[in-house]
Parts: C-alpha cells; sequence; structure tokens
C-alpha cells in the first residue's frame, strides 16, 4: 500500500549546501514528492516535533539546532514522500540516527556529525513509522498544501489574510 512520510533537510543541510545530493539520492527510491515548503521553525513547531523527547537530556540542543540557531540558516526544508513502502525507504536511504554509526553511504553517514556538545547533527529528518508519519505531515502541513488526499479533513474556518499578491 502507499504512504507518506515527512523529510526535512535540517538547517545543517541548508547550510552546508547539501539540498541538491540529498533530493538526488532521495529520488532513487522512485518515491513522489507530494509537498514542499521551506519553513522557519517556530519554537512551538519544533517542540511539537520532538515531544516524545522531552525528557531527553540533549532536548533543548535539539530544539535550538531544529530552529538553526547553531546554522546561519534559520530554515528546514519540509517535504512529503509517498509511494509504496515510502517510510522504510527514507529511513534506509538516511540511515541510522547517530552518524558516526550510520552507513558510511546513507544520507546521514555521508554527511552527518556530532558536535562537541553532543548533538547529531545528520542532516535530515525521516519519519520512523506510520503514526509517527501522520502526527509529522499534520504538523507541517495543512491539507491544502498536499496534492495527495492522505488523511481525512473537515471545513476550516474561512481565513482571513492579512496581505494579498499585489498586481
Ligand atoms: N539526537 C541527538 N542525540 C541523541 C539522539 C538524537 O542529538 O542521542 C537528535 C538527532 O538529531 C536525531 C533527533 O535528535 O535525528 C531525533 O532523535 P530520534 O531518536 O527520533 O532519531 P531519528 O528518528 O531522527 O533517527
Ligand atoms: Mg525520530
Amino acid at each position: 500500500m502507499k504512504e507518506a512520510t515527512l523529510v526535512l533537510i535540517k538547517p545543517d543541510g541548508l547550510k552546508k549546501s547539501l539540498t541538491g545530493n540529498i533530493l538526488t539520492r532521495l529520488s532513487e527510491t522512485k518515491l513522489d514528492i507530494i509537498a514542499a515548503r521551506i519553513v522557519h521553525v517556530s519554537a512551538e513547531l519544533a517542540k511539537k516535533h520532538y515531544e516524545a523527547l522531552t525528557d531527553k537530556p540533549f532536548f533543548e540542543d535539539l530544539i535550538q539546532y531544529i530552529r538553526g540557531e547553531f546554522h546561519e540558516k534559520r530554515k528546514v526544508m519540509a517535504m512529503v514522500y509517498y509511494g509504496e513502502g515510502a517510510i522504510n525507504k527514507v529511513r534506509a536511504l538516511a540511515g541510522s540516527t547517530n552518524p558516526e554509526e550510520a552507513d558510511a553511504v546513507s544520507i546521514r553517514g555521508q554527511y552527518g556529525r556530532i558536535t562537541t556538545k553532543g548533538v547529531y547533527e545528520n542532516v535530515i529528518h525521516a519519519s520512523a513509522h506510520k503514526k509517527d508519519a501522520e502526527r509529522e505531515i499534520k504538523l507541517w502541513f495543512q491539507p491544502e498544501e498536499i496534492i495527495v488526499d492522505l488523511y481525512s479533513t473537515k471545513a476550516g474556518e474561512k481565513r482571513t489574510c492579512n496581505e494579498v499578491w499585489a498586481l
């Protein structure tokens, strides 16, 4: 069955100019990109994304890391990949969480590092399983930003726009 997974190119990946390389590696999977955006990550979004790790000693550093506070790039590239076995395919390409233990030719093995503070700067996030993928995709994207109907939706309140494009 087709499934969706959230992929983030983290601030270190953007700072190291790895976007092209990472997208090329991901294209080996033959999965479809069904959503993409560049996101300035708020503290709220960062904490929700990593809420399962709240009690970990590295949590505060992790929030700073994903918000780009250790890099000049205060942004993340968020994407949804879709297709057969998408979650495991992307996780396998990404490699293990610890970049020193990751397969040398995985994305994290090739480009990740452990900082002197002990943070694993591993350039990419990939959802670990189906439940996480749904929770994470719903955090990072609104239904209309994804070109496949992944999850059930309900009518929303009409949004008021502060700005529209000038002619
Ligand atoms: N992380 C870290 N130190 C650790 C474990 C995790 O710095 O000991 C960071 C790392 O950037 C990782 C993120 O926290 O990608 C989320 O951790 P998780 O265990 O969910 O690993 P992932 O699912 O990203 O492989
Ligand atoms: Mg995880």
